[in-house]
């Protein structure tokens, strides 16, 4: 068979930006003309300790002169050694590995499903989800979040999730049923525009499953690992999940994603109910170790912290001298967003020909991600970029 010549030999599912990049540093990315950028994109919120992170580095390459794969059919160390650092500075009492984010948020689904169904209730299976929420691209986490621009044309989807407006707590009220078996929420919206949600609010959610005895779910796999500031969204709002997902900072750029639960929720997954070939390698599971071990370190969160009201400062500076150009800011941390007036994509491109990256989002937001390990001499020059972008205008 000859070769249809005209369409693309990668799957376009993307529509790429026609940038090459060779190599990292830090916050900076050098393409293959030698044009250098401040990355505050951090590829959708994942290499949160820049790009070549020396202890990274150090323990991935290390990891790969030793041993890539053995299965999950035996005991794997490097595993153990993640699960016991997330179980210790996390609610959770146990931990399932995994290579992404919907990976993550599949096994918490499964997990939510299951637990009813163990305790003899299997018509408790409904998940409460809401608007603008974005649980990754397999059928289920597309059925999760319910939005036409992720499900069309992947019919039939999967049944049983029941999806409320963002925000509307008499709405989620209203949703419960004797069939409600969880209500899942990211604290902080990230594809849907940098929307966090409030502390009461989550603060509410908690009460409102305890009262129905449903499980908590929180998909942290983009506001998770130290983005807001802490290492989980939910402990600024002192609300612990039952269950919760993490992918993207979690290997600072190597694929690996984890669901995380306490001891009651996971109850029902048993041998054999729930695995997977790749996940929790001893490669992935070698840089996760780094990537918490610095996360962990003595005032690396607060210094994020200190980073996020210093960006957030400069970019609602911004906002009070181009009040009709710069119409909002938003966000938690370093998981920022600023509204443009114009179209979010052309001024993400104006931002790009300054030399900054950043990431649209929906309800017309930029996402402003910088590593975790940003500092304040970087922030100012991306805000200079900003102002200059700013300045110019409408085209
Ligand atoms: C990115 C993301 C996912 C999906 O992660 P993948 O690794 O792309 O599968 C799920 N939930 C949230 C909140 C995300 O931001």
């Amino acid at each position: 068979m000859t070769r249809n010549a005209s369409f693309p030999t990668l799957l376009p599912v993307y529509r790429r930006i026609d940038i090459v990049f060779e190599r990292g540093h830090g916050p900076w990315l050098w393409d293959r003309e030698g044009r250098r950028y401040l990355d505050f994109a951090s590829g959708i919120a994942v290499t949160a300790l820049g790009h070549a992170h020396p202890k990274l580095v150090a323990a991935l390459t290390a990891q790969a002169e030793k041993l890539w794969h053995v299965s999950n059919l035996f005991r794997i160390a490097q595993l153990e050694t993640l699960a016991d650092t997330l179980v210790a500075n996390s609610f959770a009492e146990t931990v399932f590995v995994c290579n992404s984010g919907a990976e993550a948020i599949e096994a918490c689904i499964k997990m939510a499903r299951r637990f009813h169904w163990h305790r003899g209730q299997p018509e408790r299976n409904r998940i409460i989800t809401f608007e603008g929420a974005f649980h990754g691209r397999t059928l289920a986490t597309i059925s999760a979040a319910g939005s036409p621009r992720l499900t069309e044309g992947f019919a039939p989807l999967l049944d049983g999730f029941d999806v409320v407006p963002f925000g509307d707590h008499e709405a989620v009220r209203a949703a419960v049923t004797e069939r409600t078996a969880a209500i899942m929420i990211e604290p902080v919206q990230g594809e849907g525009g940098v929307r966090p949600v409030p502390p009461n609010c989550l603060r509410g959610l908690r009460e409102l499953c305890d009262e129905h005895d449903l499980l908590l779910i929180f998909d942290e796999v983009q506001c998770g690992m130290g983005r807001t500031g802490h290492l989980f969204a939910c402990e600024a709002a002192g609300v612990a999940p039952d269950i919760m997902g993490l992918a993207k900072g979690l290997g600072g750029g190597f694929p690996v994603g984890a669901c995380l639960a306490t001891a009651r929720a996971a109850s029902g997954m048993t041998p054999g109910s729930h695995g997977s070939t790749f996940g929790g390698n001893p490669l992935a599971c070698a840089v996760a170790n780094a990537v918490l071990e610095v996360m962990l370190e003595e005032g690396f969160l607060a210094r994020v912290r200190d980073r996020g009201r210093y960006l957030r400062e400069r970019l609602e500076a911004l906002r009070e001298r181009y009040p009709q150009r710069l119409t909002e800011v938003r966000g938690l941390g370093l998981m920022l967003g600023i509204r443009p007036a114009m179209e979010n994509a052309a001024f993400a491109a104006r931002l790009r020909e300054r030399g900054l990256l950043t990431v649209p989002a929906a309800d017309n937001v930029v996402r402003v991600l910088p590593p975790l390990v940003v500092g304040r001499e970087e922030i100012d020059i991306a805000c200079e970029a900003i102002e200059a972008a700013l300045a110019e205008g409408e085209a």
